[in-house]
């Protein structure tokens, strides 16, 4: 992965730097020393490392601006940092840049169960936003699967989403307004507590730009009412076309369930020796979840097996207690970790129409063979995101290589079935160099000059999202 070459006139003034910082900023906000700056070296993308120059971590969003104006002054690049579980490597610094965690930003501002809406730091972790509000019976519904440790502010720029946003929508469609602080110390506030945003949908354009525009510090989000109950099924099938097919056919009908997600048999074994959740050992499963009252959840789950007995299913077990359904999702809530105990894996992340979905399977079986590297399958089946785990040995030459290449084979496989080549987990570093191959150069100059008005300077989140020779350029200019 190529990366920019670190400025040596940013290099030299680094004790200026730590002095200004230190200016505006507590003591224990800045941290310069070699040793700690290494916390940050990388996100959850680990096969991509390097220490920023000086580490941030403002309590407030006046200390956000005050920083930020000093690197925008000095010409210093910044990186914006949550919780650093990317999986894109959007947190990746550059040696000559500061990354600013808003880690310390964590409070609850504000909340309103009358209008539906929190207002909290964006430092705030994912979970405890529903922490919150879950006494009153209400939820924040975006539920990435790291969302124990991922921060709202990661979750604004990935436009994040989880198992349960098939029906509720991922995050731009939770999010309803934000401060935002420029890279010139300007504090902008968009959209706020009610419906529409006045005037230009900017709260749309912020929500997945990558920490390309701006630092997120604040956020209101909509939070709902619990549903009266939920009930999960298990759907076993002896192919993975097969369940690909029967995921399609559930859409196809019009039924919503709230959540649709695909297992393989890699993923089911790795994740039975693992978390030993019970799992039938077939070909690919699904597990899929509705909700509503118990007329309207036993009306759903019969339409849905109707469907899948059409595909002779190996197996379906229906949860009959909050116990079962644990056990159900236990499986499915361990995969990530369970893969990483067998090997180094990159997690992809492309989105394709999801009646592509049996012929994306097969093509990705096929291209894991002509590689020789094995692919685990585990995903939200239900809105097409597909999330292939490519398993590879970091400490064998030559096999990281192979891995980005058997990685860009198959997301371009998704842009060319007519889909796209992120669903939730952002370009980052690791989609950066497919950009050209999904979007025209006249495609990526329009989105490219959305920065020039934000950032004109090129100095947030560099060497991410657009082809590195077009951005460092534009930062010469
Ligand atoms: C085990 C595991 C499971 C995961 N499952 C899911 C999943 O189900 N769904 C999903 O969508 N993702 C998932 N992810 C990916 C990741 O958790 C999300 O992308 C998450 O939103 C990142 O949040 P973060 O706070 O860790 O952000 P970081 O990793 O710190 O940063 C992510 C991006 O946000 C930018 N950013 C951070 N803070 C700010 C700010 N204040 N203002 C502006 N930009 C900022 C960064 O510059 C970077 O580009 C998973 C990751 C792991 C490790």
């Amino acid at each position: 992965m190529e990366m920019p070459v670190p400025r040596p006139e940013i290099l030299a003034r680094k004790a200026e730097l730590v002095e200004r910082l230190l200016e505006v900023l507590p003591a224990d906000a800045v941290i310069s020393d070699p040793a700690e700056t290494r916390a940050y070296e990388c996100d959850a993308l680990t096969a991509y490392k390097c220490p920023p120059l000086v580490a941030i971590l403002p309590g407030s969003t006046e200390e956000v601006a005050a920083a930020l104006r000093i690197c925008h002054e000095m010409g210093v690049p910044v990186v914006p940092r949550g919780s650093g579980t990317s999986l894109a490597g959007g947190a990746l610094p550059t040696a000559d840049s500061v990354i600013l965690g808003v880690a310390r930003l964590n409070e609850v501002l504000e909340t309103d169960y009358d209008n539906r809406f929190i207002r909290v730091q964006t430092g705030r972790t994912n979970l405890s936003v529903t922490g919150a509000v879950e006494e009153y019976g209400f939820f924040y519904a975006p539920d990435p699967s790291s969302q124990l440790a991922c921060a709202i502010a990661g979750n604004i720029a990935m436009n994040s989403g989880g198992a349960h946003c098939l029906k509720y929508g991922v995050t731009t469609n939770n999010l309803m307004g934000v401060t935002m602080v420029l890279m010139d110390g300007t504090v902008l506030d968009l959209g706020g507590a009610h419906l529409e945003a006045e005037g230009l949908d900017l709260l749309g354009v912020v929500c997945g730009s990558e920490g390309q525009l701006g630092v997120v510090t604040e956020a209101t989000l909509r939070i709902l009412r619990k549903p009266e109950g939920a009930r999960p099924v298990l759907i076993g099938f002896d192919s993975n076309e097969v369940a690909g097919a029967c995921v399609s056919d559930i859409i196809k009908a019009g039924v919503l369930p709230v959540a649709i997600e695909f297992m393989d048999r890699p993923c089911i074994e790795a994740t039975e020796d693992f978390a030993k959740a019970g799992y039938p050992m077939c070909e690919a499963l699904l597990i899929v979840e509705v909700e509503g009252s118990d007329a309207e959840i036993d009306e759903q789950l019969g339409l849905i097996e109707d469907i899948a007995r059409r595909h002779d299913p190996v197996e379906f077990r229906q949860s009959r207690s909050p116990e079962e359904s644990a056990a159900i999702w236990l499986g499915r809530k361990s995969a990530f970790g369970a893969m990483g105990q067998i090997n180094d894996y990159m997690c992809l992340d492309g989105t394709i129409p999801v009646s592509q979905l049996p012929h994306v399977l097969k093509r990705i079986g096929e291209l894991s063979k002509q590689f020789g590297l094995d692919v685990a399958n585990v995903f939200h089946a239900g809105d097409g995101n597909m999330h292939p785990l490519i398993l590879f040995d970091a400490n064998k030459p030559g096999d990281l290589e192979l891995c980005e290449d058997l990685g860009s084979e198959i997301l371009k496989l998704c842009v060319e079935v007519g889909g796209c080549l992120t669903g939730e987990h952002g370009v980052g570093i690791e989609k950066r160099d497919l950009m050209t191959h999904q979007y025209a150069p006249e495609d990526l100059e329009a989105q490219m000059a959305i920065k020039d008005v934000f950032d004109p300077k090129w100095l947030l989140n560099p060497a991410k999202v657009f082809p590195l020779a077009s951005s460092d350029a534009r930062r010469v200019a």
